[in-house]
This record gives structure tokens, C-alpha cells and sequence, in this order.
């Protein structure tokens, strides 16, 4: 598990002013990375980090080798198009080059001058995804969420009898992932629409996003080989925000019994910064279970996983709809939540993921599932604040909604905030509908 080290320093500042203003997402004390480009251009997709509303150029850097050992060769494997690479280097690797990015961009630093040319404002930048994702899993790691759809499918016992054993997931689509701020286009699909005899053919009418924490997988495990718990997060790599798009309607008629097909797979939305285990250290949570409740399996059981395993990532949705963009009203928050109540955690999920064998690869994503919360307010999904499209959603300006209408804006957010250490955020993970083609 990574520790808290003098990257992580409260104090430390950065030649790049604007790092240093409070409630920047990215301070010095982050360093996320993604795969970057200018906006508009033709140039290759390259590594870049995070500094204030800038991009520091790791393509441009590497060409200059301004490191020696690990950190250089990580800084090379950085400048890829895809940062496959770099999270396959390892966790070793990526901190020394976290240890060298987070010298070099420090008051005082020797490389200022020849830093400064390679930073790219990130309102000029574009990203793509940050990795070549060969596989792509999601969870349903949040008992919150589970309990409440189970509840509008089956009142009287809303979980099934294997949720609190086996961490449930089921196998995504790599294809239709798309990075921030994708454009989704509302999907067709078969619909059995209350009271009708026969399903039809036509486009979603519940149209809704699923607040999730995505995992990119950074070392990889051979085919026939197990993750065990205690070294699951030496294999990954950091962490996103993920929005796993999704049809309630075609997805209610087609998921018995085999699992969510065409009401998922048609987009699934990733923030461009990945944020590494290494900036995560100082803001881990204990994980527990209720008193009451059966302890994991001992394969998913570790002393660093009840002592340290959860994180407290402060979660948020935004909605901003055409018409309070034309009342100038702000995007309105629909809900918050926090990744440290999650049931499973992310070496449980990785690990249960290995124990028949399966192999990940550098780069494979994982989704969290809905990360819903214990109270009301803190439901990561449309179907569970509107009680199943039955309860409306009253907005600014005298809007409602139950699920997603054309032009309607989703925005999440997630950040770290634990004093004394620097608050570090995300960015943003944002997304638009589309009105379906017809
Ligand atoms: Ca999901």
C-alpha cells in the first residue's frame, strides 16, 4: 500500500501559481495523469500531468530526459499514446517518477525555466482515454445501491441471498468507452412498455447515469495465476470517475437471466485524469462490516484491508439542463455520496476478480458500480432518486425530471479533503444527451 511520503507535504508549492490556490484540483500534491493532445490539433496523444489549469507535457519531457533510472524510464513509457505503459511499469516505477515530477515542479525548482515551455493550458487541451482499454469489468459494489434497486424489483427481500459474500459484477463493453464530455446518444432499443402485450422497438425513455469510481489496472497477472489480497494494489494503477450510461427500460426487459446487455453497452463515460494510488495515500478510510453482518471469505480478508482498504473520496452529481442553461441558472447537484461506504473494496474487487484465474491486463478498467450512500440524498442514480420514475426531481427554475432528456448535461465530481493534507480532485467527468437517431 502506498504511504504517505514529502510528495504529500501540506507545505510544499509549486512554480506554477495556480496550483497553489486553495480548492484547485490539482495542486502539487496530486499529479494525476492522462493522455493528452492540443485540442483540434493532429499531433500524437501523449502522456501529460496535471498542475493547476495546466498540462505538463510528458511527451515534450521525456524528449529532454531530464530524469535518470526508474523515474526516467517510467517518463519514457509516459510519453506513449496510451499510458498502457506507464501502468504496467509498476508501482515502484510510477512513484519515483511521481518523487521526480513532484521536484520538478516545485518552488525553487532548477527546471523551472525549461518546464515552463511545456505546459499546455488545459482549456487547450483534448484527452482520449487513458489507456487502450482491452477489457472492461463493473461492479455492484455499493450495498446502498443494491438494497434500493432490489427494493423496486422485489419489496419484500431486496437483496439476494449472495450479495454480501460474492462481489457481483459482470463482464463490460471495452468498444463504447469514451472520455469527457462525450456526447451520448439516447439509444433504441426493445421496450415492454407497461400494460403492453408485446415489447417494442423504440428510443429509451429512462435514460439515466451511474456514479462510479473506475480503476485502471496498472500490472497485470498471467492467465491461471491469482492477485492475492495483500498485494492487489501493487496491480492498480489509480483511480477516475466513470458514468456507466444506462437504458432502465431496455435493461429491465433484457437483463433475466443473464445480466445487463444493450441497456449498458452502448457508452460508458471516464474523467481523462487518472489519480494514483500513490496521491490516494493520505486519504484512506478503514473498511468494516456492521456488526451482524458475515465477515468476507478469507481470500478478500487482509489486516491492510480492514485498516486501510476504503478510501474517502467525496463523490458528486451535477445536472444542467437546457433550459437553466438559457435561465443562466448554475448546474443544480442532485446527489452526494463517499467511496469509503462501499461493501467491497478495490484490492476485494481485484482480487475476487483473479481467484478462478482470469488474468487483467495494464490498462483493463474496472467500475465500481453505483456508489450510493446510506441516506437518502446520496443515491448515485436517477432510478433511485426518483423511486423508479415514479417520485419527480424538482430542479432551479421550476424543471422536473425522472430520467434524462435530450440536451441535459451530467456532470461528476470527486475529491479528497482531509486536514492537514492539500484537498486534490478529479476534474470533471462530463456528458450530454443526444437526441436518439432515428
Ligand atoms: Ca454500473
Amino acid at each position: 500500500m502506498a504511504e504517505v511520503d514529502a510528495t504529500h507535504d501540506p507545505q510544499l508549492t509549486s512554480w506554477v501559481t495556480a496550483a497553489n490556490a486553495a480548492g484547485s484540483d490539482f495542486p502539487i500534491q496530486n499529479l494525476p495523469f492522462a493522455a493528452f493532445r492540443r485540442a483540434g490539433s493532429r499531433e500524437p496523444f501523449r502522456g501529460g500531468v496535471a498542475i493547476g489549469a495546466e498540462v505538463l507535457d510528458l511527451g515534450a519531457l521525456a524528449a529532454a530526459q531530464p530524469f535518470g533510472g526508474l523515474a526516467g524510464q517510467a517518463l519514457a513509457a509516459a510519453a506513449r499514446p496510451a499510458l498502457n505503459a506507464l501502468m504496467s511499469a509498476g508501482a515502484t516505477a510510477t512513484a519515483a517518477l511521481r518523487a521526480a515530477l513532484s521536484e520538478a515542479l516545485r518552488t525553487g525548482s532548477p527546471l523551472e525555466e525549461r518546464l515552463r515551455r511545456l505546459l499546455v493550458p488545459q482549456s487547450a487541451a483534448e484527452y482520449r482515454v487513458a489507456a487502450e482499454v482491452g477489457d472492461y469489468s463493473d461492479f455492484y459494489a455499493s450495498i446502498h445501491h443494491a438494497t434500493a434497486v432490489g427494493r423496486l424489483f422485489r419489496p419484500d427481500s431486496p437483496l439476494l441471498p449472495n450479495y454480501k459474500w460474492v462481489p457481483i459484477a459482470y463482464h463490460g463493453r471495452a468498444s463504447s468507452l469514451r472520455v469527457s464530455a462525450f456526447d451520448v446518444t439516447r439509444p433504441v432499443g426493445q421496450v415492454l412498455t407497461a400494460g403492453a402485450a408485446v415489447p417494442e422497438l423504440a428510443a429509451t425513455r429512462r435514460l439515466d447515469y451511474e456514479l462510479e469510481v473506475g480503476v485502471f489496472i496498472g500490472r497485470g497477472n498471467e492467465l491461471g495465476t491469482r492477485i492475492p489480497i495483500g498485494e492487489a494494489e501493487q496491480h492498480v494503477f489509480g483511480l477516475c470517475l466513470l458514468n456507466d450510461w444506462s437504458a432502465r427500460d431496455i435493461q429491465s426487459w433484457e437483463y433475466q437471466p443473464l445480466g445487463p446487455f444493450l441497456g449498458k453497452n452502448f457508452a460508458t463515460t471516464v474523467s481523462p485524469w487518472v489519480v494514483t494510488l500513490e496521491a490516494l495515500a493520505p486519504f484512506r478510510a478503514p473498511w468494516s462490516r456492521p456488526p451482524g453482518e458475515p465477515p468476507p471469505l478469507s481470500y478478500l480478508d487482509d489486516a491492510q484491508v480492514r485498516g486501510a482498504g476504503g478510501f474517502d473520496l467525496e463523490l458528486e452529481v451535477l445536472l444542467d439542463t437546457p433550459g437553466m442553461r438559457a435561465a443562466g441558472l448554475a448546474p443544480q447537484r442532485l446527489s452526494r455520496s463517499n467511496f469509503r461506504d462501499s461493501w467491497w473494496t478495490v484490492s476485494q474487487m481485484v482480487t475476487h476478480h483473479t481467484v478462478n484465474g482470469c488474468n487483467l491486463e495494464p490498462g483493463d478498467l474496472i467500475g465500481s458500480g453505483t456508489q450510493s450512500g446510506p441516506a437518502p440524498g446520496e443515491a448515485g442514480s436517477l432510478l433511485e432518486l426518483s423511486g423508479g420514475g415514479k417520485r419527480s426531481i424538482a430542479l432551479a427554475g421550476g424543471e422536473q425530471r425522472t430520467f434524462l432528456e435530450d440536451g441535459d448535461r451530467v456532470i461528476f465530481h470527486a475529491w479528497c479533503e482531509r486536514p492537514p493534507f492539500r484537498r486534490i480532485g478529479f476534474g470533471e467527468l462530463a456528458g450530454t444527451v443526444a437526441p436518439a437517431v432515428a
